[in-house]
């Protein structure tokens, strides 16, 4: 974390008044005053579900980097869970809880124990989720493991918006939930046909709840990142990390240094989590890919 835009030559055209001259103030700071924008959730309450893994774990530790006050990690590994909450160390108030977001009450749980410890909930990363195996097309659909990657996928997503929303509207609270779909809910996939559909509904849900939780001033909003080389990933394609960064580095347009990593992730995560996108709602962020253009098979 530094400066965001320190030694940047920028151009801003109709800087001198309104929207534009705010932009040049706030170039100006983050330029001049490398520390005073370090910490974007000083004192949130947050929980993470999926948190022991991937993403997730990359997320708890950004949300410790920008000074959280209490990060709940709730996921079913639990001795990961526990390791990484204890390594969190006396960054903030970190602990973990056993929770299946397939079972409702586990979710329900989940948020009152968060609000008896700490008092509040200002944040849910509703991030748990499982890649899909099959990858099927829809001539082999098999309704047993749809059902299945949908409890979690969506059935999961939707709990915990629903217990979190609950329990911010209660408290008058302007909470921020994020959801963790996937670039995969952009594509017209030849194959995956079952995750496909459920990333496209965390995303039609994302939609629903943001417009049902905007009176109340709680935003709801999603991240869709391209392929990151986290264990779910690794396991599905039974591939390294260097050699699927390898191929999907060829596929992607956005030219970068490097490929998509968990730390990006979390970045935008932060990002909609924070004051910084107050007054985004409804949204929904593709990470590293454009949504309409065909992937690209360099060599
Ligand atoms: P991961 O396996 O490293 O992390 C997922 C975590 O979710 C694990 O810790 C797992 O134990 C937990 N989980 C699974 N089922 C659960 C349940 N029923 N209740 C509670 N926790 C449960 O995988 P990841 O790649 O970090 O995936 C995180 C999210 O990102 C998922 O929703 C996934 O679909 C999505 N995603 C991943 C990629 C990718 O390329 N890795 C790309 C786009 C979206």
């Amino acid at each position: 974390m530094s400066n965001k835009v320190g030694g940047k030559v920028a151009i801003i055209t109709g800087g001198a008044s309104g929207i534009g001259e705010a932009t040049v103030r706030g170039f100006v700071i983050h330029g001049a005053h490398p520390k005073a924008y370090n910490k974007k959730l000083q004192g949130k309450v947050a929980i993470i579900t999926g948190g022991a893994s991937g993403i997730g774990a990359a997320t708890v530790h950004l949300f410790a980097d920008h000074g959280a006050g209490a990060i709940v990690i709730a996921d079913i590994q639990d001795e990961k869970g526990e390791e990484l909450a204890a390594s969190i160390g006396d960054r903030c108030a970190c602990t973990y809880v056993h929770c299946d977001v397939t079972k409702e009450q586990d979710v329900e749980s989940l948020v009152q124990s968060t609000i008896r410890l700490h008092g509040r909930l200002d944040i849910m990363f509703c991030n748990a989720g499982i890649l899909s195996r099959s990858m099927q097309t829809i001539l082999e659909f098999d309704l047993p493991s749809y059902e299945k990657l949908f409890a979690i996928n969506v059935g999961g997503v939707a709990a915990s918006i629903k217990y979190a929303g609950q329990a911010m509207v209660k408290a008058s609270s302007r909470g921020s939930i994020i959801c963790t779909a996937s670039i995969a809910a952009g594509l017209a996939s030849d194959r995956n046909t079952d995750y496909v559909m459920s990333k496209s509904s965390v995303i039609a849900l994302m939609r629903c709840a943001s417009t049902q939780l905007a009176p109340n001033g709680i935003r709801v909003n999603c991240v869709s990142p391209g392929p990151v080389a986290t264990p779910a990933l690794c396991e599905n394609l039974g591939m390294g990390a260097d050699d699927i960064e390898s191929m999907f580095s060829r596929m992607f347009r956005l030219k970068n240094d490097g490929v998509l990593k968990v730390k990006h992730v979390a970045d935008a995560v932060v990002f909609l989590a924070s004051e910084e996108s107050q007054f985004i709602t409804g949204h929904n962020l593709w990470l590293s890919f454009v949504v309409g253009t065909p992937l690209l098979c360099r060599h």
